[in-house]
């Protein structure tokens, strides 16, 4: 250029001699110069306003370097050095705002000044006309190149200005295409292609720093490698610096030491920029490093900035994925990562860490009764209000259903774990008004405590489901931390599961078959048959003559993985076993017991009819599916769908245990069931509870009134099967009648059966009264015993017994009608006489004295021969 521009000027050698021979007089004053020429610049607001930073020093070397200047174009003839220096000089003028119309603007202050000065001296007009062409020139070429410096300057930068956009732009359009769901895409495109796309950047990349973690670790690095980088914590660091102020970082070369992990990469890079983005939970820095000094201020921040906007989005799409939408708290992803990081925190600080699961109780009739949508409100409130309870640092998560995550860091006492867990569960005892309506639940949890439980992460949340199943086990409504004994249990449990899955594949299950039957009295008198059917119940064959109960094989019937697969066994061979019984002429019903899980498969009913039409010899009324309250309570809608569609199928339902589990009466009239089986629990202490004597007959009354038929499960007395049938339950199973047997016994066994004929009623007491007649029982029974035919009858000695006995029951109820008769205080003395004679007899019994407690026994006999009298008497007037 430099001979290009000195002929364009058309200056020649001989100007530049003229002009070097009178430097001396054209230099003088170089520096008042260089002084006017800033104050110029400095009395236009627009031109004083790219100097006003500027301290005074700084000023006055631009002064000096402005002075410079002037001489040099006294002398520098335009060569190389001088034009490679006066372009950078526009280049910087660029970075700085200085426009170059002001520099031209403020040179005729410069021809003024030597204008003066040749004013000042002698010389011929010609040399005085040449001085001033060519000074003009210079001035000219100078501005020309300083000009073209600029100019390159500003079309670098908008190059990388557009190459930036031109990144942004093409990145959003192909994350529209791309299948990225939490936008991670967007940000390595954006890295990626600034690499490729600018000249100047040498890498970018993104650090991210989960939760409170004390260190940043790279999740994209383009243009270098970054293996096992990590950044810790540090006021000095760059990308920690813009972290804590949440504003854009600069590290320059020289200016600042360079920070350790720069090594790493192995880029001698001029400048990093670092952009902060993210939220609390998961904090991020952009990083773009670049070759050249003062890039960053070129080609301006803001053009960075976009970077952080993308990281924004892309973080927050990223959260978002780890929240659950419906109460906002970390789902099951963030959770395992959060226990994991509070894992590797316990471990370093030996501190304590609580880690718990915990669900609802009594949930699923919420959403079942209220709606899903009540459901929901409700584990919106239960969030609520376990907040509150917890501490900073502590973390409570959704994983899935009602089914929570606690995490409890930095736990100083032991003490501080049942405090916080006590509290959850009170909280949650107080009622929730849902919708209007008042809903009240529980809540069960099970905790483990790092380091007391040494495992990893894995393990204490297998562990904290352990104690979870242990306080559901335990009655629900309560904590219990995990032991080792549960963890035994759990294993015990899965090497039962084991055995019984090979069982299964080894065809080692059995069913064996027991009778139900029509009892016989006086008040129901069975029509033939008098056996009505069997139930099959399952036996696993150890292959040794050993057979194992259903009762010794944990949860392996209603696991997942076996559930199916044993009720379609169990389905097969019964179906068959029945076929067979009807072929022989032996039209007995086959009842089967379904596990919940597999009664709630979607495939339940294909199995059902699969087994059926493989033996149309058994008539599908035949055929009873026996469930449990468990599955209506898991999802009543599907449950009940279930037995609608046995019921179409011609298949009877029976709803077994009835009493044992949270069902109530409700459910009898919701279900379509035609049979009602009461659990054996009840059964066997008719006799000696009267509150399981009110359930009975209560379930009996309804079931009647419903048009059900009711079983008494666990008849193992001639006295329970009598009172039984003067309660009007017809029908019965239980060792009294028959132990479960093979089905090979059946046959035999029903044709030998010989219905024992119960005794009419022992009293002459109306069909309803029910206390009575138990009382009744318990007094025979009672006198039995002394005789040696029975056992003694429970309770009947305790003190205060006269008030929870039946009679005492019977008195403080339904008699009271009855107490302003003059026989009521005689009713009450007799009562007491009988217990005083019973607590007589007992002893006598006891020591040996046989006879003298029999006598008792008889004295007993007829006081409450007369009482029941009395009593009959008093209801008759
Ligand atoms: P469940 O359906 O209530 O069956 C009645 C249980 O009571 C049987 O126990 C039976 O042997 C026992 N039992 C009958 N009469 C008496 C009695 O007078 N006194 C006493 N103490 N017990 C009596 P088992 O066979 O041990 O079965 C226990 C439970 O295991 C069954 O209760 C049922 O819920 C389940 N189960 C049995 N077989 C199967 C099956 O094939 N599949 C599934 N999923 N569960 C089964
Ligand atoms: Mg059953
Ligand atoms: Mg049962």
């Amino acid at each position: 250029m430099s001979f290009s521009i000195r002929h364009f000027l058309g200056l020649t050698e001989a100007d530049f001699a003229l002009l070097e021979s009178h430097e001396a007089l054209l230099a003088q004053d170089s520096e008042s110069l260089a002084r006017r020429f800033y104050d110029y610049l400095l009395s236009y607001p627009a031109t004083a306003a790219v100097f006003r930073d500027f301290t005074q020093e700084r000023l006055e070397h631009l002064v000096q370097t402005q002075a410079e200047h002037s001489r040099g174009l006294l002398t520098n003839r335009l060569d190389r050095p001088w034009i490679q220096n006066m372009m950078e000089i526009g280049r910087r003028h660029y970075q700085m705002g200085i426009e170059p119309a002001w520099v031209a603007g403020a040179y005729p202050l410069y021809l003024d000044h030597w204008e003066r000065a040749l004013e000042g001296v002698d010389l011929p007009l010609a040399e005085r006309r040449s001085l001033r062409r060519i000074l003009q020139r210079m001035l000219i070429g100078d501005l020309m190149i300083q000009l073209e410096g600029f100019g390159q300057s500003a079309r670098e930068t908008d190059i990388e200005r557009i190459a930036i956009f031109d990144v942004l732009l093409q990145t959003l359009m192909d994350a529209k295409t791309a299948e990225d769901s939490n936008g991670t895409y967007l940000l390595g495109g954006v890295c990626a292609g600034l690499v490729r796309k600018s000249t100047v950047v040498a890498w970018a990349g993104y650090f991210i720093r989960e939760g409170m973690e004390e260190t940043l670790t790279p999740q994209c690095l383009e243009g270098a490698r970054c293996d096992g980088m990590r950044i810790p914590k540090s006021s000095e660091d760059p990308m920690w610096r813009a972290l804590e102020t949440r504003a854009p970082v600069v590290w320059t070369r020289g200016d600042e030491p360079a920070p350790d992990w720069l090594q790493l990469l192995d880029k001698d890079v001029a400048e990093i920029a670092c952009f902060p983005f993210g939220s609390e939970d998961l904090q991020a820095i952009g990083a773009i490093a670049a070759w050249q000094k003062g890039y960053f201020q070129r080609v301006g921040s803001a053009y960075f900035v976009a970077f952080s906007h993308i990281g924004d989005l892309v973080l927050r799409l990223r959260t978002q994925a780890l929240r659950d939408p419906l109460t906002g708290l970390p789902n099951r992803q963030l959770f395992s990562d959060r226990l994991t990081h509070s894992w590797e925190q316990s471990r370093r600080r030996e501190r304590l860490l609580g880690v718990s699961l915990f669900d609802l109780d009594g949930f699923k009739q919420i959403n079942d009764h209220l709606g899903h949508h009540a459901g929901d409100v409700l584990l919106r409130q239960v969030v609520e209000r376990v907040i509150p309870l917890l501490r900073l640092g502590d973390t409570l998560a959704r994983l899935g259903g009602d089914e929570f995550g606690l995490l409890l860091p930095d736990l100083s006492r032991l003490d501080d774990v049942d405090g916080i867990c006590n509290r959850i569960l009170e909280e949650l005892r107080h009622p929730f008004l849902i919708e209007g309506e008042i809903a009240t639940i529980s809540a069960s949890l099970g905790i483990t405590i790092y380091p007391l439980d040494d495992g990893d992460p894995e393990t204490l949340l297998r562990h904290a489901d352990t104690a979870l199943y242990s306080a559901k086990n335990e009655g629900k409504d309560q904590c219990q931390v995990h032991t080792w004994a549960m963890d035994v249990e759990t294993r015990h449990r899965s090497v039962l599961r084991e055995q019984v899955a090979q069982a299964l594949a080894e065809s080692r299950i059995v069913l064996h078959y027991q009778p139900i039957v029509h009892l016989d009295s006086e008040l129901c008198r069975p029509s033939p048959p008098q056996v009505v059917g069997v139930e099959a119940l399952l036996r696993l064959d150890l292959g040794n003559g050993e057979l194992l109960f259903p009762g010794s094989l944990g949860d392996s019937l209603d696991h997942p993985r076996l559930a199916r697969d044993i009720g379609r066994f169990v389905l097969e061979s019964a179906t068959a076993q029945g076929e067979i019984w009807h072929k022989q002429g032996l039209p007995l019903r086959v009842a089967v017991n379904i596990s919940p899980r597999h009664m709630l498969d979607p495939r339940f009913l294909a199995d059902l009819e699969e087994a059926l039409s493989r033996h149309p010899g058994l008539p599908p009324d035949h055929l009873e599916v026996e469930v449990t309250e468990t599955a209506p309570l898991q999802d009543f809608k599907r449950a009940k769908e279930a037995l609608i569609h046995c019921n179409r199928l011609g298949v009877r339902v029976g709803l077994d245990d009835f009493g044992t589990g949270n069902a109530s009466l409700s459910y009898l009239q919701k279900l379509p069931a035609q049979t009602i089986k009461v659990d054996r629990s009840f059964v066997s202490d008719i006799i000696n509870d009267p509150h399981d004597l009110a359930i009975i007959a209560g379930v009996i009354t309804t079931a009647r009134l419903l048009g059900m038929e009711v079983i008494a499960e666990g008849v193992e007395t001639c006295r329970h099967a009598e009172l039984l049938t003067e309660m009007a339950c017809e029908l019965a199973q239980g060792y009294w009648i028959a132990k479960p047997m093979p089905a090979a016994q059946i046959p035999e066994w029903v044709s030998r059966y010989q219905p024992q004929y119960l005794p009419t009623t022992v009293t002459p007491l109306g069909t309803d009264d029910d206390l009575l007649k138990c009382h009744a029982h318990r007094v025979r029974q009672f006198v039995a015993a002394l005789d040696g035919l029975e056992d003694f009858p429970d309770r009947v000695l305790e003190t205060g017994a006269e008030a929870q006995c039946h009679l005492g029951v019977w008195l403080a109820t339904e008699g009271l009608r009855y107490q302003n008769h003059p026989d009521w205080p005689v009713i009450h003395r007799r009562h007491h006489e009988l217990h005083r004679l019973a607590r007589e007899a007992k002893p006598l019994w006891d020591n040996g004295k046989r006879k003298e407690a029999q006598d008792t026994g008889r004295r007993l006999n007829r006081e409450n021969a007369a009482l029941l009298a009395e009593v009959e008497a008093m209801r008759e007037e």
